[in-house]
């Protein structure tokens, strides 16, 4: 964030660190002591890439970080944090007979290649088949 920020290092090399990231929030949420958006500026960054036909090169060979066991994020903190800890509470298990008239599946709901139906639009199927 202070590379995008304040210094001249360039877009270029922001948005190709930007693809590593999975979106899944925890700096914005938690982690970011400026309370900054790095996520999002992450988001913007691959999109702005897909837009330029940009892809990530691994230039090194991956290694697991020496650190990853102490950088693990305390899930009770998480949790006071998106001050979600008060709807952590036990609930019961209730069966319903729930039949819907029309289901939706979506089939691109992440950055990899959408998933290929085997079924075609309008087809319709019986319970257990
Ligand atoms: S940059 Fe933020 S949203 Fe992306 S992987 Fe890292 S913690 Fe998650």
């Amino acid at each position: 964030m202070r590379s995008l920020g304040f210094t001249a290092t360039g877009a270029d090399y922001w948005n190709q660190m930007a693809e590593l990231c999975c979106s899944c929030g925890l700096c914005t949420l938690y982690a970011c002591p400026e309370e900054l958006f790095p996520k999002e500026a992450c988001d913007q960054s691959k999109q702005n890439m897909r837009a330029e036909g940009v892809k990530y090169v691994q230039k090194h060979p991956v290694k697991v970080h020496p650190m990853k066991e102490g950088r693990r994020v305390p899930l009770k903190m998480l949790m006071k944090k998106l001050k979600v800890d008060n709807w952590n509470v036990h609930t019961p298990f209730v069966e319903v007979n729930y039949e819907p008239s029309e289901v939706k599946l979506k089939l691109k709901q992440a950055v990899g290649e959408p998933s290929i139906p085997t079924v075609s639009l309008q087809n319709r199927f019986q319970k257990g088949m």
